[in-house]
């Protein structure tokens, strides 16, 4: 039978589920650089770059493997914007009586295969990503009557269910589940930071880059140098690189900043897991025979894979958990407008200038920027929780909605009340200045809490507590917070707070 196999960008998969069975002497396969998610926010210029090369040289891929592949290109779009009608031309031109498709990533596009059963009268189906580890039924099964959704049992679960790192006898290899103690180092002036890898750019690669150029010159970010990798062979080349080079280190510093050190020993391969190119069980895999080799630790190997088998995973079960009701929670009611600093770089803090360049050079920055240092301005500031998932979506290579809505929204911002958070990741200077060497080389001072050079994120940090003292005096997560507050004495609090007002007030005349 004659079937349309359509493959989403990110989906560069040849194991994915809606290539399984084809037929090359009848099945076709579409591929499409659709245009609104090109155009409808102003994404990173690398980040369209990736995926476009991607995109390209996975169709390359399939059509040098004889399958007949539709490849519909952005300048193609150009003038037809409607995917349903490229969907119509496809068939036209195949005759299929069936469509395949993987399960997209964005409810918004399961809602359009939806409605694409009675728009062309031919029969869907809607296949599930086995490239995930948990399925939406086993999430829903370990969902059923708990009711906190830890992250951590739902990874112990993960950890058994594929055998990592667990010993013949069923118990965690090394004894603990969780080495996260061990860390927590902060980042020592010596430390010694591998290359990274940088790839040959090939004719579609410079291609992509010229279209780039020339069509998204107004958008955010840094097109080049450009070191991504665009096929699947050079993506395990990146994770060859880090498993070998960089796991060792993984661990200790996980969550420590330098400044200039963009990425430390972290693994790189988000944006390559999220299109496609490598596969969470291999890359898992690889770490736990890295262990078993000698060549890294377990603080570092059982940290990494928790990032991938834990956290990753069970982002994507709360999103196909709690949507659509999810994209509209604001538990804490966070409205202040984003400022401008998040897309310039101009601002005096130098943590986050530094975490803001980071991302407007390389369309990336470590999950400790993202959260303790973008994320926790963002939440302690009370930004609207719909900007500052736009910024998350637009500027990261590795944002799909499914993996940064919960979280911005859940882990960051607490705007889901808690279901990804046991407690906000709030925190004021002190902790950006013993995690990082930013402090040294800013304009304000950790140690001040008000006063024109105290740092923002001091003052910011009480007054965000206190506005949602409600909600978190009783948290067991955080014992010791309010019993400091209750310390201060009344003129001291009053200080703190009308301080935090003025910190919020130069934000909005740009000038903080
Ligand atoms: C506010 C905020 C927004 C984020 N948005 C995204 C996003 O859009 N896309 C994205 O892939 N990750 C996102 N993350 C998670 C995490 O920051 C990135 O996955 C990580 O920084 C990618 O860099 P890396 O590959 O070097 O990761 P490493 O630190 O080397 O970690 C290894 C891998 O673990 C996975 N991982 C780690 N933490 C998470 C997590 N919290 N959720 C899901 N996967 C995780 C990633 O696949 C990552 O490649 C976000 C985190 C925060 C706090
Ligand atoms: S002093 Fe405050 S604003 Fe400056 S780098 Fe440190 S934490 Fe950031």
């Amino acid at each position: 039978m004659t079937t349309l196999r359509i493959i989403f960008p990110d989906q560069l998969s040849k194991s994915i589920s809606s290539l399984e069975g084809l037929d090359k002497n009848t099945d076709g396969v579409m591929i499409c650089e659709y245009i609104q998610d090109l155009t409808s926010i102003s994404h990173h210029s690398k980040k369209i770059a990736f995926i476009l090369s991607a995109m390209r040289h996975f169709a390359k891929e399939l059509i040098e493997d004889g399958i007949n592949t539709s490849y519909i290109q952005f300048d193609a779009l150009i003038n037809e914007t409607s995917f349903l009608k490229q969907i119509k031309k496809v068939i036209q031109e195949l005759n299929p009586l069936l469509i395949i498709v993987t399960k997209p990533s964005e409810f918004r596009l399961l809602k359009m295969i939806n409605s694409w059963k009675t728009l062309l009268n031919i029969p869907t189906e809607i296949l599930d990503d086995t490239r995930f580890l948990c399925s939406d039924n086993d999430f829903k099964k370990w969902v059923k009557d708990k009711k906190q959704l830890r992250m951590e049992f739902f990874y112990r679960e993960m950890r058994k269910k594929y055998s990592i790192l667990i010993d013949s006898d069923g118990s965690p290899t090394g004894g603990r589940w969780n080495y996260d103690k061990e860390n927590r180092k902060p980042p020592s002036k010596y430390l010694d930071i591998p290359p990274r890898l940088s790839h040959k750019k090939s004719f579609i690669t410079k291609d992509v880059l010229a279209l780039v150029k020339n069509r998204f010159s107004k958008n955010f970010g840094i097109l080049e140098p450009f070191h991504y990798a665009v096929t699947r062979d050079e993506a395990l080349k990146e994770l060859d690189h880090f498993i070998k080079f960089i796991l060792p280190k993984f661990g200790d510093y996980q969550d420590a900043m330098l400044a200039s050190e963009p990425y430390l020993y972290h693994s790189l391969i988000s944006s390559y897991l999220n299109v496609g190119l490598l596969l969470p069980l291999e890359v898992c895999k690889k770490a736990e025979i890295a262990y078993n080799d000698n060549l890294a630790s377990i603080n570092c190997v059982e940290g990494f894979i928790r990032q991938i088998l834990g956290w990753r995973e069970y982002i994507r079960g709360i999103y196909w958990h709690f949507m659509p009701e999810y994209a509209n929670l604001n538990s804490l009611n966070a409205t202040i407008t984003l400022p401008d600093f998040y897309w310039t770089t101009n601002t005096k803090m130098f943590c986050v200038a530094e975490a803001v360049t980071h991302t407007r050079d390389h369309a990336y920055s470590h999950h400790i920027q993202r959260l303790m240092i973008t994320g926790n301005f963002a939440l302690i500031a009370g930004l609207d929780v719909k900007q500052v998932q736009q910024w998350y979506l637009a500027v990261y290579s590795d944002a799909f909605e499914w993996v940064e809505m919960p979280n911005t929204l859940g882990m960051s911002l607490f705007g889901d009340n808690g279901i990804v958070a046991s407690k906000p990741y709030a925190a004021s200077g002190k902790y950006i200045n013993r995690m990082s060497n930013y402090c040294k080389k800013c304009y304000y001072d950790p140690n001040q809490m008000t006063g024109e050079k105290s740092c923002p994120f001091n003052s910011l940090y009480w007054d965000f507590l206190v506005r949602h003292e409600d909600k978190f005096r009783g948290n067991q997560r955080m014992p010791f917070v309010f019993t400091t507050w209750d310390k201060f004495t009344p003129e001291k609090k009053q200080e703190i707070r009308t301080h935090a007002k003025i910190i919020l007030q130069k934000m909005s005349e740009g000038i903080l």
